[in-house]
């Protein structure tokens, strides 16, 4: 068997030992008898799996007591219109940060239910870098701010949390969430498809304090209603079990590693690595202001655009994959979740090097 280096920005690498651990139990899970995916959701055996997922979560994120844990369907791109639905609370307007391609999208959803105040945006430098604190013009009457900490696309990651005052913050942690720890009582509510950084796509979690719930907006269908789900442990109806199954596995996995503290460290130390062999290159350049650079996604051109295809070609040969840039940037990307180990990281700098020393 062979494995690659998978660079995918998502669905994205799992550890090998949670693919492995769901093999030996795919056929009977721990003498049910039955797979995962063949249990009730309502049965003693998935309960269990479900609230031990839950719980580890929680003691990862150290979630306090007073916000609620959703295992839902329907991806991040869901939440851009559940977020204005539950949230508005009788108000009109809502501030956003406009700091890349995933904002926009959250931004453009908002406008169908309440009026957006874009309180900052990055596109006038291409989306590079991510505005200071006394750049953003928030509105103390919005309903709330919403930010994005990681831009996936262009590699873009807030050094800071967002100041609102009172204004509840809501953030979309898709490509970050578990990366490092967060002072989640920061937030009002959390979200992220868990393709990412957590689990197989089908899966998208919410964390959301308990007393925005219960106000939204008349016309909001019941499976867009976080009361719903908030009220029934996430079985309103068929949760996605095993993509829930397999988060737990990945949540089991990070616990044994050393919990996100650990994680934050070998984070670090791979993306400041991978920008060094970036910035000391005559070949490769990233574009993000320092301070905001991605630890998850590390997006990186060729100095001559005609050299991508030798180099994908190349690198796919030695192991590494999906290191194409997403089309609206161009370039390379390579994501680095919790997932890819060390040795990938220096397995891609090695072939970096040893291309430029060829082809720069
Ligand atoms: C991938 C991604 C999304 C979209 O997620 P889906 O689960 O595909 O809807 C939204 N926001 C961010 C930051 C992402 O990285």
């Amino acid at each position: 068997m062979a494995r690659v280096y998978n660079f995918s920005a998502g669905p994205a690498v799992l550890p090998l030992e949670v693919l492995e651990q769901a093999r030996d139990e795919m056929l009977d899970w721990r003498g049910s008898g039955m797979s995962v995916m063949e249990m009730s959701h309502r049965g003693k055996e998935f309960t269990a799996i479900a609230e031990q997922a839950e719980a580890d979560l929680r003691e990862l994120l150290a979630v306090p007591a007073e916000y609620r844990v959703l295992f839902l369907q329907g991806g991040a791109s869901s939440q851009f219109a559940a977020i204005p639905m539950n949230l508005l609370r009788g108000k009109t307007k809502a501030d956003y940060l406009n700091t890349g391609t995933w904002s926009k999208k959250a931004i453009a959803e908002a406008k169908r239910y309440c009026t957006v105040n874009v309180a900052a945006s990055a596109e006038d430098r291409k989306f590079t870098y991510a505005p200071a604190q006394d750049a953003l013009q928030l509105d103390p009457d919005a309903a709330y701010l919403h930010y994005t900490p990681n831009e996936t696309i262009h590699g873009v990651e807030f050094d800071y949390i967002p100041d609102a005052g009172d204004v509840p913050l809501v953030a979309d942690l898709s490509s970050a969430i578990l990366s490092r720890p967060i002072d989640v009582n920061r937030y009002a509510l959390i979200y992220a498809g868990a393709q990412k950084n957590v689990g197989p796509a089908g899966l998208t979690l919410v964390i959301v304090r308990d007393d925005l719930l219960g106000q939204c907006l008349p016309a909001t269908p019941t499976m867009f209603d976080y009361r719903t789900h908030a009220g029934d442990g996430s079985m309103y109806n068929t949760p996605p079990t095993y993509a829930w199954y397999l988060a737990g596995l990945v949540f089991q996995w990070l616990k044994k590693r050393g919990g996100l503290a650990a994680m934050a460290e070998t984070n670090g130390r791979k993306a400041s690595k991978l920008y060094a062999a970036i910035d000391a290159s005559g070949l490769y350049a990233n574009p993000v202001t320092v301070a905001n650079r991605s630890w998850m996604n590390v997006p990186f051109t060729l100095a001559d655009a005609e050299l991508d295809a030798p180099f994908l070609a190349q690198a796919k040969a030695n192991g590494l994959v999906a290191l194409k840039g997403h089309r609206s940037v161009g370039g390379m990307r390579a994501s680095i979740y919790n997932s890819m180990p060390e040795a990938g990281v220096d397995a891609l700098i090695a072939f970096m090097a040893e291309f430029e020393r060829t082809n720069g």
